[in-house]
Formats: C-alpha cells, sequence, structure tokens
C-alpha cells in the first residue's frame, strides 16, 4: 500500500514521476468503492478550465497515449501522491469563498479522471458540498463507467474529442473513438453542459475533412455551449525526454494564427459556438 503524502499546489508542467511505486497498474485498478483514497499529480489554484476562476486538479492514470500529450507524467498510478480525498477537499475549502465570489469551480483533469471514478467522485461531491461548480475534463473514453450518481455530482463536462476519424484517432491516442461519440451523445440527451475541446496539432489532426466531421458532429446538441480549439504547444517534451518515452513530435511546430482561425470557422460555419 502507497505512503499517504501531501499534494503541493504546484503546475500541470512539473514533472512528477515514481512517487507511489507500488502503485496498481491504471488498466487494473480496482478501487475502494468509497473513493477515499486516491492517486493525484498536482494541482493548480488559478486556471480558465471551465467557467470563472477554477482550481484544477490533476488526477494520474490515463488509458489513451496521445502522442501530443503534454503530461505523459499523469499516465500511470505511480506517478501521482497517494492522498485522502478529504485532503484534496479541505484545501479546496480554503479557496471557495474566492471560487464562489468570482463564479469559478473546481475542475478534474488529468491524467483520466474516470480511471479513479470513486475518488474523483468523492471530491467533485466535496466541491458541491461547498457550494461549487464542477467540472471534469476527459476524453470520454471510459465514458461507459459514469453512472447518474456521477453525473448528479457534475455540472459541466470539458470533453476533448481528439479527431472524428476512427483511424486517426487510434493513431494518435492508440484507442478506440466510438465510445467518446457514444458519451457525447449519452450527454447530448441527457443535456449535460459540454464544452468540446479540440487540440489542433498541424500534421497530425489540422486535417480539414477531420475537423469538418467533429464540426457536423457536435453542432446538433445544444447542450454543447463551446467548441474550444486548443492549439498545440511543446511545453511538455521536456517530459518525453526526461521519461526516455519516444516523442514523435519533436520537429512539430505550433499552429500559426491562420490555421488557428480557419479551424474556429470551420466550427462556426458549422453552426458551432467555437473559440
Ligand atoms: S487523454 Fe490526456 S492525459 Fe491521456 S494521453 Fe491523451 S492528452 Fe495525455
Amino acid at each position: 500500500m502507497s505512503q499517504l503524502g501531501h499534494l503541493e499546489a504546484g503546475s500541470r508542467h512539473d514533472l512528477h514521476v515514481g512517487i507511489s511505486p507500488d502503485a496498481p497498474d491504471e488498466s487494473q485498478l480496482r478501487e475502494e468503492a468509497d473513493g477515499a483514497y486516491g492517486y493525484a499529480h498536482s494541482y493548480e489554484t488559478a486556471s480558465r478550465d471551465g467557467p470563472g476562476l477554477r482550481v484544477v486538479l490533476f488526477v494520474s492514470g490515463c488509458l489513451l497515449r496521445c502522442s501530443y500529450c503534454h503530461n505523459p507524467d499523469t499516465w500511470h498510478l505511480k506517478d501521482g501522491t497517494y492522498i485522502a480525498a478529504q485532503e484534496a477537499i479541505d484545501r479546496l475549502g480554503k479557496f471557495a469563498g474566492a471560487l464562489r465570489a468570482l463564479d469559478g469551480g473546481l475542475t478534474i483533469s488529468g491524467g483520466e479522471p474516470m480511471v479513479q471514478l470513486a475518488f474523483t467522485r468523492r471530491i467533485l461531491a466535496g466541491a458541491k458540498a461547498l457550494g461549487l461548480h464542477t467540472a471534469i475534463e476527459t476524453s470520454g473514453y471510459l465514458g461507459d463507467r459514469i453512472d447518474d450518481k456521477y453525473l448528479s455530482v457534475l455540472d459541466l463536462v470539458l470533453l476533448d474529442i481528439k479527431s472524428s476519424d476512427p483511424d486517426t484517432y487510434r493513431a494518435v491516442t492508440g484507442r478506440e473513438l466510438a465510445p467518446t461519440l457514444r458519451f457525447a451523445e449519452r450527454l447530448a440527451a441527457i443535456g449535460k453542459p459540454v464544452w468540446v475541446r479540440f487540440t489542433l496539432v498541424p500534421g497530425v489532426t489540422d486535417d480539414p475533412a477531420n475537423v469538418e466531421g467533429i464540426a457536423r458532429f457536435v453542432a446538433p446538441m445544444k447542450n454543447v455551449e463551446w467548441v474550444e480549439v486548443q492549439p498545440f504547444h511543446q511545453l511538455g517534451a521536456f517530459k518525453w525526454k526526461a521519461m526516455k518515452l519516444d516523442y514523435k513530435l519533436v520537429e512539430t511546430a505550433t499552429p500559426t494564427p491562420d490555421l488557428i482561425e480557419r479551424c474556429i470557422e470551420q466550427f462556426r460555419a458549422a453552426g458551432c459556438r467555437a473559440r
């Protein structure tokens, strides 16, 4: 069993590796049903990942392997700090007044919040009890695992749709696209607010047909409040190097303003509210 640790405020761009070496493999995780403990990477206190000013908790564990991931040190549970959910809630409580005043709240990101479902649900429920708006950022790949109880403590889903083309999705993430689309349709059916996020990577996801496919899929969904185009950056490149991972995007440039504008316009032309 991992030693219980303390999570200090930091940045998603700080490298964290091998902190809980005896943690289970993320693909084999069998959580304690109450989610009292789990693995967290870091947290930030002044973020815009969602409406208003947010605290963002980054949790460890992800089953995807995105070629452009800027946080590969969140892939494995063992790279996170083993903490009590109550510790995260208590720390959040210190910011609760300011977050409420600034129309913000808590966003849980990662990694993938749905890997540690009971743990993240418990923290989201704690945030709701503090009167805070709650969100998760997710690939949706494990969306079938989310039950109504989880959805009831969630005000917003930041849903990363990485591609509309199954082959591109598989090439970029190592996993299948269908579960993400299924989850998006389920959220649309119940009217759960969603911000779709699309990472624009030159030469990888920028094909106009790829963008068009996401735009056409999302446009009819009344629950999608925003489509956010997120330009690829190289801030995570040093982590791939430090972890001796095979980083294929060394030579990939950040998207030009013209490319970003073209992409946003594609979403708008399809009827999406995009930025
Ligand atoms: S889903 Fe997110 S955390 Fe997981 S590999 Fe992709 S970019 Fe990284």
